[in-house]
């Protein structure tokens, strides 16, 4: 007995079509029309869609970061991202300066037990010396097949050039694929204490400190060095005009370069967003910052054309208004360290968020919630509003980040062997998107009052229900650590 999606119209990165599928224990068994529905539960779909579960290969979830740790985990933030149709990510461990690759991982891998949805990492490497150069080809036997380099945060992640280039090396002879975060962080890290200096505090002069060209700049030397190494290149969170064009001229000499988006640079801007009245611009401080109009239409072309080939989130969510309670006190009275057991004590109580920037744009802490948004968001401007076909909305969502990522087949498709990780999505569904409405564990919304036509009403993973309607049925524990292949698509 299976569960047989009956009379909905099946959506992959290729095709539209009206037709029956049917899922057996955690794969799918069948697509075709007309299917006997004898001995399965039978799920009519008449005026409803199917498709691939979303993939996210960029989250930070309780991620450490910027004087406090990043609000969704491995429980809450599966939950929300399930709801908006995600049903698979993939998260950065972070090497530990001074420590192995292998100790982030541990680190990782205890964060990741309370899993609801299915789950890889990247490695980003912070700290490249002989024994991190030699423990490299290893993550393979993990399943981990791409590297994460800072070309910014100086004197935290940022690499350097040499370093950058020799792992380019070695991922290139091992089939594996790096990433790299493209701005130049020694410009930025001149820029910011002169505006500091001059009195320019607020959350806006965030995108100052942070000029396109910059992006631009890194992008490119990523671009170069990574044709030259011919190594696999994918280049994150892409936001303006200077790096769309470095990522092209990459792709026109035929260098392996890829690149994605994250949803919030197609929406929010400085004027309209960062230079908020107030403090309010620190929701949407993150890095790259947010750009301008003419940036969102640029990447709304890099991802019909093909010059990007994913939308992501960077989900890294903190509290507008975090760090009440006794924490000192807490600390002292309890030994314990941990954000998580504090806040359990009462729940109004909050780790500190993007107030520890208020007077200092410069420790706003970079991140803004989108894991749960992203489909959502992207539907309504995307497909509604005639910028993307529904095929090109699944292929940047689903299919292109498991093909880039090695999870392609199992993941990222609807086709017969694959994961059943299936979305039951209503076109017409209206809903206003804002705090009301989300399930992440944040106190803004950057897409508030949005109102959106279309979202998931059922949602599967590998055959099991996780959400219906409002109703979450998943379980702490049923997400799983997905081993990806290495020599992925290179798109
Ligand atoms: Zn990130």
């Amino acid at each position: 007995m299976g569960i047989l999606f009956k009379n909905g119209t099946l959506i992959t990165a290729t095709e539209m079509k009206a037709t029956d599928v049917l899922i057996a224990g955690e794969t799918i068994e069948q697509i075709g029309e007309n299917l006997p529905t004898a001995n399965h539960e039978v799920q009519d779909c008449t005026g409803l869609y199917l498709m691939p579960g979303g993939i996210d290969v960029h989250t930070h979830l309780d991620l450490p970061f910027g004087g406090t740790i990043s609000n969704d985990d491995f429980d809450i933030g599966h939950k929300a991202a399930a709801f908006g149709g995600t049903t698979t990510h993939i998260d950065f461990v972070v090497q530990p300066i001074g420590g192995s690759l292998q100790d982030g991982l541990a680190t990782w891998r205890a964060k990741s037990t309370t899993a609801q949805i299915d789950y890889g990492y990247h490695m980003a490497i912070t700290d490249l010396n002989d024994a991190v150069r030699a423990e490299i080809p290893t993550l393979l036997d993990e399943g981990i097949t791409s590297l994460k380099l800072f070309m910014a945060y100086k004197n935290v992640f940022q690499i350097d050039d040499a370093t950058l280039f020799s792992t380019m090396r070695i991922a290139a002879d091992h089939g594996m694929l790096v990433m790299v975060h493209a701005e130049n962080g020694d410009v930025e890290a001149a820029l910011t204490p002169a505006l500091l200096a001059a009195g320019k505090t607020a959350p806006k002069f965030h995108a100052d400190s942070r000029p396109p060209e910059i992006e631009g700049e890194a992008t490119n030397r990523a671009v170069v060095l990574a044709g030259l190494a011919q190594c696999p290149l994918y280049v994150v969170h892409m936001t303006c005009i200077p790096a769309l064009e470095a990522l092209r001229r990459g792709r026109d000499a035929g260098y392996p370069v890829m690149g994605e988006t994250c949803c919030q640079y197609c929406f929010l801007s400085v004027d309209e967003h960062l230079a908020a009245p107030g403090f309010e611009g620190a929701k949407y401080v993150c890095s790259p910052p947010i750009r301008s109009a003419a940036d969102q239409e640029a990447l709304w072309n890099a991802l019909n054309d093909g010059t990007l080939q994913v939308v992501s989130t960077d989900h890294c969510d903190f509290w507008y208004d975090g760090g009440h309670g006794p924490w000192q006190e807490w600390q002292e009275k309890t030994g314990g360290t941990n954000w998580a057991d504090y806040e359990k004590q009462d729940p109004s109580y909050r780790r500190p968020g993007k107030e520890l920037g208020s007077g200092d744009f410069s420790k706003i802490p970079n991140g803004m919630p989108g894991l749960e948004d992203r489909m959502l968001v992207m539907w309504e401007a995307g497909v509604n509003q005639g910028r993307i076909s529904p095929q090109r909305f699944v292929e940047l969502h689903c299919t292109n980040p498991a093909r880039v990522f090695g999870m392609h087949p199992q993941k990222g498709t609807i086709a017969v062997g694959s994961d059943a990780d299936i979305l039951v999505w209503d076109p017409n569904l209206e809903m206003t998107m804002g705090v009301a409405t989300s399930h992440m564990r944040c106190d803004y919304n950057v897409y508030e009052g949005m109102q959106i036509r279309g979202k998931p009403i059922r949602v599967y993973q590998r055959g099991n229900l996780l959400v219906d309607g409002e109703e979450w049925h998943g379980r702490n524990g049923n997400g799983r650590y997905i081993p990806r292949k290495a020599n992925a698509a290179i798109l």
